[in-house]
């Protein structure tokens, strides 16, 4: 897409100097120079904040169907919803590891529990599919808005969603959810995969009706090649992981339901008792709809950070650089190629990049390596298996400790930080076969912790 020259990224280097030990693909910690007052950055942002009422209140219409055609989710009256939980035992391992006392509480968000697809992609990727088919129902009139939503478990319907056909790209988690809701609803699906897919993915998929095809190039190349497809049939809807709105609000109502658990585990954020969430980035939409919605809770009490591999930090050389998706990964000769298949992406959205400029505190990368490590040290002393994209978010805290100091003063953190809370984002996991899964924690074996 685009040619840049030698001379461009060697003035972007003398402007950013950090990009040389980015370009080199060591891991680094950076701090945002646009971060705003929450007030300010909300009211520029290009939709209205009621649009994620209006999609926690479309999963709540949902829920009744989401119970009766997902039997897991029965307990939870059909609301996809994943616990908070404390991570104590994690934490006095890192304390140890890393030399870096990790001040206040340290949480671990369970999205690699979200029932249907076992990853943060069963927010927006689902909410997306539910909000196509809901539109679609009403317009033909065989639905509305009063009706209680388990009718759509009926052949009927499912005979009208087959007239209708999704297409997207995805590395994995993403067509996960997307094939598995778009399927059970009745639709037609397609899902393009990239190269760094793992093979279960697709096995699974194709053993729930979806079609799969799968490509040698990277995440850039399934997404324009859904794109292409869908835009030649009509009555096909395309699921635009970098441009979609509609996933951006779908995981924006993570906020609201965090609210609450921190509320029933008597933990409080305000001025005082400060939030910090470390959450995995890919092309961005399902760290950013979260951060987004943090922020518009929480405002200036809650500061996020992105965590991205080492060998794909697309939304941090976007931000950096200001370029956004006018540059990729590979622009700058990085390779794009990492285990954590979930955040194999070398080009970040554009419009998330955009929203999350004036809201996010920081951007850091990590080895592949690393997250191996911290994926056999969760489950050594919590029992906890995530996969390896999942683990981004867990060293957030000892580097803010060790490299972001000057953030904590210039906010008058610093003296606040034994009160303050610490979010891991664990964005999934549990659909991983064992086998794969003991090849991840053996590899985490290999190597030993250090800073
Ligand atoms: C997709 C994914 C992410 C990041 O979400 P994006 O919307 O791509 O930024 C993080 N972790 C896992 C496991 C994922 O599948």
């Amino acid at each position: 897409m685009n040619e840049f020259e030698y001379n461009d990224i060697q003035n972007w280097k003398d402007q950013y100097p950090l990009l040389n030990k980015l370009i080199l693909m060591e891991e680094v910690f950076w701090l945002n120079p646009k971060l705003e007052k929450s007030q300010t950055a909300i009211k520029k942002l290009p939709f209205t904040e009621e649009a994620v009422d209006d999609a926690e209140e479309r999963l709540k219409r949902f829920a009744s169907y989401i119970a009766r055609v997902f039997p897991e989710t029965k307990k939870m009256n059909g609301i996809i919803e994943s616990p908070l939980v404390d991570i104590s035992s994690m934490k006095k391992s890192l304390n140890q590891k890393y030399q870096q006392p990790i001040l206040g509480e340290l949480l671990l968000k369970c999205d690699n529990h979200l029932p249907i697809s076992g990853s943060i992609k069963a927010r927006g990727g689902i909410y997306e599919i539910l909000k196509h088919a809901e539109t679609l129902a009403l317009q033909h009139k065989l639905l509305t808005l009063q009706d209680d939503y388990s009718i759509l478990d009926s052949d009927s319907f499912r005979r009208f969603f087959s007239n209708y056909s999704i297409a997207v790209g995805s590395t994995g988690n993403l067509g996960l959810s997307i094939g598995i809701i778009s399927a059970k609803l009745g639709f037609n699906v397609t899902v393009h995969m990239s190269a760094d897919a793992k093979q279960w993915k697709k096995e699974l998929l194709r053993s729930k009706n979806v079609q799969v095809i799968e490509y040698e190039a990277d995440y850039s190349k399934a997404v324009e090649e859904g794109r292409i497809q869908a835009d030649k049939d009509p009555a096909c809807y395309f699921v635009d992981d970098e441009n979609s709105e509609d996933l951006f609000l779908g995981y924006a109502v993570a906020a609201s339901r965090l609210k609450k658990q921190l509320e029933a585990l008597e933990i409080t954020v305000d001025e005082d008792h400060p939030l910090f969430v470390y959450l995995p980035c890919g092309v961005g939409g399902g760290p950013g709809g979260v951060a987004f919605g943090l922020k518009r809770l929480y405002q200036d009490h809650v500061h996020c950070f992105f965590a991205e591999p080492t060998h794909s930090p697309c939304m941090l050389l976007g931000l950096m650089t200001g370029l956004h998706d006018k540059i990729s990964v590979q622009d700058v000769g990085i390779d794009n190629v990492t285990d954590a298949d979930g955040l194999a992406v070398g080009r970040p959205s554009g419009f998330v990049g955009k929203v999350i400029e004036p809201l996010l505190t920081g951007n850091y990368t990590v080895s592949d390596e690393h997250l191996y490590m911290l994926l056999k040290e969760l489950v050594d002393t919590e029992g906890i298996y995530l996969e390896p994209s999942a683990l981004a978010g867990m060293i957030g805290p000892a580097k803010l400790y060790n490299e972001g100091l000057d953030y904590l003063e210039k906010h008058h953190l610093t003296g606040k930080m034994s009160k303050s809370t610490h979010i891991v984002w664990g964005t999934g996991g549990s659909m991983v076969p064992e086998e794969v899964m003991r090849e991840y924690y053996q590899k985490g074996s290999k190597f030993t912790l250090e800073k």
